[in-house]
Parts: structure tokens; C-alpha cells; sequence
């Protein structure tokens, strides 16, 4: 039997590790964000640099994790490489029932190693493993199999690596756990790089006392229901989020050839209809998830020389990688789109990032201000081939301009010029959904500039004529709320399955009492924590840049009114410079 509030800490650079009971920290912020936020304020260096040894790591789980259904993520907390400030990335795969079985509420990883290394995580501590033979191997897919072997426990452990993007430190690398998943927005790749962490295997057998045995059952048959019977969440199920391409692209939302248009003409071919009729080979699942929303096509190539002899690649999409990957660069062939997007998994890249990247280069190019001995292929929309050697340079980095593209396309265009259709908001690249006003605000404020932040696009989609005030208090108040959910550390398709009446019944079986008032409170807490975190670590409302580009494609509500757009910065300015009063007087 453990403690859900036992904290393990690691130190890189020493190479040891303690644990510690932080009851009084899980009790006061209940576990996931809430729990993580603390941990680094507690732990990180304040002015280390992302990549200094003083940036931590924190990765927390929540106290549903393990008991109910789609409590399956783990969120991870860091200072941001890609836009120097806060970070924070969220993933599944089996990351979080390993972490609870190996006896832990969060993880703490310190320190810089001074070789590559790769970490066994247990209920017995940590083991310090030498990863000379895997750092530099080219794919991600073969460094799971090598530590797939090198490891016990399969089916248990999770097994949570970088590719060679992270190695190389670009500022958008992500973090691959087990094969489909990933944290992978902020570069949290690029801070394992900069740690010499190739890989976590995580592992345990540890079991947890449940109180109220009955109430529970009860409780997981109504979730349980609520995920397989009910409609919430068969779409995910049937086509993934890859449903969105056909919708969005109909409302004129679906960002193409760097959104120089919001309808691509092939939108129908990337749909994740036409995929999942030509190409569907299997769906799978995070750990403790019956809806098993991941789907994986599959490509049948010949090898060369070998007749009847055939290489079958399972690749995983959904809809932010058609988009980023597929419309953003203009690239309709399925086969040539899965391909790459093969490719940016197998380097450990955010593909989100990369797309925006890539569409900002081909533009830059097309218009004279990089050259082609800059971009060493010539970049066109549609040209799926050329794209996958892009990818590798930017990992690779031969010259000065691939250094360049690995830090972002906001630092690109600081450079290179073009800043006017550099598509990122706050220093991340963006979402693909230019849905009208509220995505934009939406990445603009979050606290990770993402549109998982507040689903900006949805406010979009479901309501008019908002003031631009109303518009920015109801982002605020639904990022509020995501901070339960991701101190529950649920995953996000599941939020209507976890509204507050089964947010409430889920923690009262564990003797946790909190009404609507107090969950509404600890939300706003902990958003404000971040806002004030953002605020410590250099973040300034009146600093944020937005991109021309956006308000000449128009939208199903027209085009953007920039005056709109000003008037909410001012106000999210305010609220923003009100909270760091309010917690520089409390602190
Ligand atoms: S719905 Fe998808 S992403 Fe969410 S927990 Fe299930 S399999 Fe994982």
C-alpha cells in the first residue's frame, strides 16, 4: 500500500534521488497541475535559462489517475524553450497508470547529467542507466523497441523517450510516450536534450486503498457508461478528431498553404473519412481508456530488391496533424502526407510546429526573402518529398538557416523577415483553427498559447456578438475551469463525461469534499498561479504580436476586426497586471 502524495525527486547531476510524502501540497491543490505548479515554483531556478541546468522538470498525476476511466494523462511542467516561459505539455499512452502503480503523485527531475542517460523508475527508487548506444539513433520507434527489451514489467511500464530533435535541442522537439503519444507542444524534448535525458521507464506494482468500496463501483459504472453508451464520446471512437478536417474546412476555418485561404480544395482527401476508408489499419488506446479514440493508418510499401516482400508502417493521425502537416503545406497525396508525418514522429518533432515552420519558409521563399541555398530543397506546396527532407534539416541543422528554423518560426522571422504571416501567437506556433476572434484571443492569452488553453475555436462556433470584454472574461472562465481537469489530469475529449457533477462524485469516493463554490475557487487559484508564474518569468501582455496574416483571410464571421482584438488585449492586460498585484501583496 502507498501514498498518493509521495514525491520522488531526482537529481540529474548527482545522480540520486528521494522521496517525499508532500501530503500538504496534494491536499491544498488536489494533485496533476495544481500539485506540478508548486513543485517547480519550489524547485526551479527563477532566471535559469530553459535549457540551464536550473529548468525542472515536473511531472504529476492526478488523484482520480488509475481509478477512473479517462483519467489518463500526465501533465508535465517546464520553462518553455520555444517561447521562454512558462510550459506546459500533457500526454497518455500507459505514462500515468505507470507513474501511480510505481507509488508516485508527481516526479521531480533536477540537474543536467554529464553523459547521456536514460532513467528505470520503481517503487525501489531510480536507477541511472547509460545511454551511449541509443542517443543519436535515428528513430523513436527503434529506441522503444531497444528499451522495450532492455526493461521487465511489459505491459506495465510506460516507456517515455526523445528522438533526435530533442538531442539536438530543437525548440519544438516533443516527448514521445510509448509509441502514439506525445507531450508534444513547448519543446519539452529540447529540455530532456539539454539534460542528457534520452529516456523514463516507469514501473510498479503498488495498490492504493480505496474508501468507499460501493459508492465507487456505483460511480465507475456511471463514467464507465458514460464513455461507451452515451454519444459524448463515439466520434472520437469512430473517426478521432480527424472528423474536424470535412466541418472546418466547410466554415472556410481550416488554415491552408499558410493560411494564405481558410478552404483547401483537397480537403475531402485528408478527411478523416477518406482515411479511415482507405487506409484504417487499427485504433488503440491510452492506458484505462475504453474509447480508444488513436487511430493508426497503414502504409504497404515493397521492399526493393525482394518481390513479395512488403514493410507495413502503422502511423498515427488526427486532425492537428492533417492540418499542420496536410492542408498548411498544401498537401493532399495520403500516401506522401502519412509519410511525413512518419518522419516528424520518428525525429521526436511537435508536428504543429513544424508545419507552421515549413508553411512560413515556403512563403518566405516564394517571396525572395530566403534562398534556396538557405532551404537546400525546393519547398512548394504539395511537395510531400520535399517537406520530409526539410524535416530532417531542421533537425540535422546544417546551415545557418536550419539553426534558425529549429528555434521557431517567431525567431525565424525576426531574422529572416516576414514576421506579418509568421504564424505564432506568444511565441508557439498556431492550432489549425481560424474560427474567427476567440481562437485568436484564445492563443494569445492561455497561459500556453494553445488552443487546448480554452477551445477559443468553440466559443467561436457557438456564440455571437460577444464584447470583446465578454469574449476574454469567457476564456478566462473556461481556462479556470480546465485547471480541475487538469489537476484530475483527465483527458480533454473526455470534458463532457467530467463536468462538475461527476468531477465531484469521482473525488468524493476518494474523501476528497469540495462543492461547485470550492472547485470554482481552486480553479481560479490555480489559473492565477500560472498568470502570476508567466508574469515571474518575463511575460508581458503588452509584448504579444499578432501576425497581419490573420486578418486578411476572412472568416465565417467575416473578416477579423483588429480594433476588437486591441480592445481585448487591453482588458486580458488588465486582469493580467491586476492578478501579479493582487500575488505580489500575498506572497
Ligand atoms: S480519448 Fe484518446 S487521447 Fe483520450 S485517453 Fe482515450 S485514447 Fe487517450
Amino acid at each position: 500500500m502507498t501514498s498518493q502524495s509521495n514525491v520522488l525527486y531526482i537529481d540529474l547531476g548527482r545522480k540520486s534521488f528521494y522521496i517525499k510524502d508532500r501530503t500538504e501540497l496534494f491536499n491544498k491543490w488536489l494533485g496533476g497541475i495544481g500539485v506540478a505548479l508548486q513543485l517547480y515554483k519550489e524547485e526551479a531556478v527563477k532566471s535559469a535559462n530553459p535549457l540551464d541546468s536550473g529548468n525542472v522538470i515536473v511531472l504529476a498525476i492526478g488523484p482520480i489517475t488509475s481509478f477512473y476511466p479517462l483519467a489518463s494523462k500526465v501533465v508535465a511542467v517546464f520553462k518553455s524553450p520555444l517561447t521562454g516561459n512558462y510550459g506546459e505539455s500533457h500526454a497518455g499512452g500507459r505514462s500515468a497508470t505507470a507513474i501511480r502503480s510505481a507509488g508516485y503523485g508527481a516526479i521531480v527531475i533536477k540537474g543536467v547529467s554529464d553523459r547521456p542517460i536514460y532513467l528505470v523508475i520503481s517503487e525501489k527508487g531510480v536507477q541511472f542507466r547509460d545511454a551511449a548506444t541509443i542517443w543519436g539513433m535515428r528513430s523513436t520507434f527503434t529506441v522503444g523497441r531497444v528499451l522495450r527489451e532492455a526493461s521487465p514489467e511489459a505491459g506495465l511500464r510506460t516507456i517515455i523517450r526523445i528522438g533526435r530533435a530533442g538531442e539536438n535541442l530543437v525548440r519544438y522537439a516533443c516527448v514521445v510516450s510509448e509509441t502514439y503519444r506525445h507531450f508534444g507542444r513547448m519543446g519539452l524534448g529540447a529540455v530532456f536534450g539539454s539534460k542528457k535525458l534520452k529516456a523514463l521507464i516507469i514501473y510498479g506494482k503498488s495498490s492504493i486503498r480505496m474508501p468507499k468500496i460501493k459508492i465507487y463501483r456505483d460511480t465507475y459504472d456511471e463514467v464507465y457508461k458514460l464513455a461507451v453508451k452515451s454519444d459524448l464520446m463515439k466520434k472520437y471512437h469512430e473517426l478521432g478528431t480527424s472528423m474536424n478536417v470535412s466541418p472546418i474546412n466547410a466554415l472556410g476555418a481550416l488554415p491552408t498553404r499558410n493560411l494564405s485561404e481558410g478552404k483547401f480544395d483537397w480537403a475531402e482527401q485528408i478527411s478523416g473519412e477518406n482515411l479511415a476508408a482507405k487506409k484504417l489499419g487499427r485504433r488503440v488506446a491510452c492506458s484505462h481508456c475504453p474509447v480508444a479514440c488513436i487511430h493508426l493508418a497503414t502504409i504497404r510499401e515493397p521492399y526493393p530488391d525482394e518481390p513479395y516482400f512488403y514493410k507495413t508502417t502503422f502511423i498515427s493521425y488526427d486532425y492537428e496533424l492533417l492540418y499542420s502537416l496536410g492542408s498548411m503545406l498544401g498537401i493532399s497525396d495520403i500516401n506522401g502526407l502519412l509519410k511525413l508525418i512518419d518522419e516528424v514522429e520518428v525525429l521526436g518533432l511537435d508536428a504543429i510546429s513544424t508545419g507552421v515552420v515549413l508553411a512560413w519558409a515556403t512563403e518566405a521563399y516564394k517571396k525572395g526573402m530566403v534562398k534556396l541555398n538557405d532551404l537546400l530543397v525546393d519547398l512548394d506546396w504539395g511537395k510531400a518529398e520535399a517537406y520530409r527532407e526539410a524535416v530532417n534539416f531542421i533537425v540535422d541543422q546544417p546551415n545557418e538557416f536550419y539553426k534558425t528554423l529549429a528555434m521557431g518560426v517567431d525567431y525565424a522571422s525576426k531574422i529572416y523577415g516576414g514576421q506579418e504571416f509568421a504564424l505564432s501567437f506568444g511565441g508557439n506556433e498556431m492550432p489549425g483553427y481560424h474560427t474567427g476572434p476567440a481562437a485568436y484571443i484564445g492563443y494569445l492569452i492561455g497561459s500556453r498559447h494553445s488552443h487546448l488553453d480554452a477551445a477559443g475555436y468553440s466559443i467561436d462556433q457557438k456564440m455571437k456578438n460577444l464584447s470583446p470584454q465578454e469574449m476574454v472574461d469567457k476564456l478566462i472562465e473556461e481556462e479556470s475551469w480546465r485547471q480541475i481537469l487538469s489537476s484530475l489530469v483527465v483527458c480533454y475529449f473526455a470534458r463532457g463525461i467530467y463536468e462538475p457533477r461527476i468531477v465531484k462524485k469521482t473525488l468524493s469516493t476518494l474523501g476528497y469534499e469540495l462543492d461547485d463554490e470550492k472547485l470554482k475557487e481552486l480553479g481560479k487559484r490555480i489559473y492565477e498561479e500560472k498568470q502570476a508564474l508567466k508574469a515571474s518569468q518575463g511575460f508581458k501582455p503588452d509584448e504579444l504580436r499578432v501576425p497581419e496574416r490573420i486578418f486578411e483571410v476572412p472568416t465565417f464571421h467575416g473578416l477579423i476586426d483588429k480594433n476588437y482584438i486591441k480592445i481585448a488585449l487591453d482588458y486580458y492586460s488588465q486582469i493580467f497586471n491586476t492578478i501579479i498585484k493582487k500575488n505580489s501583496i500575498l506572497s
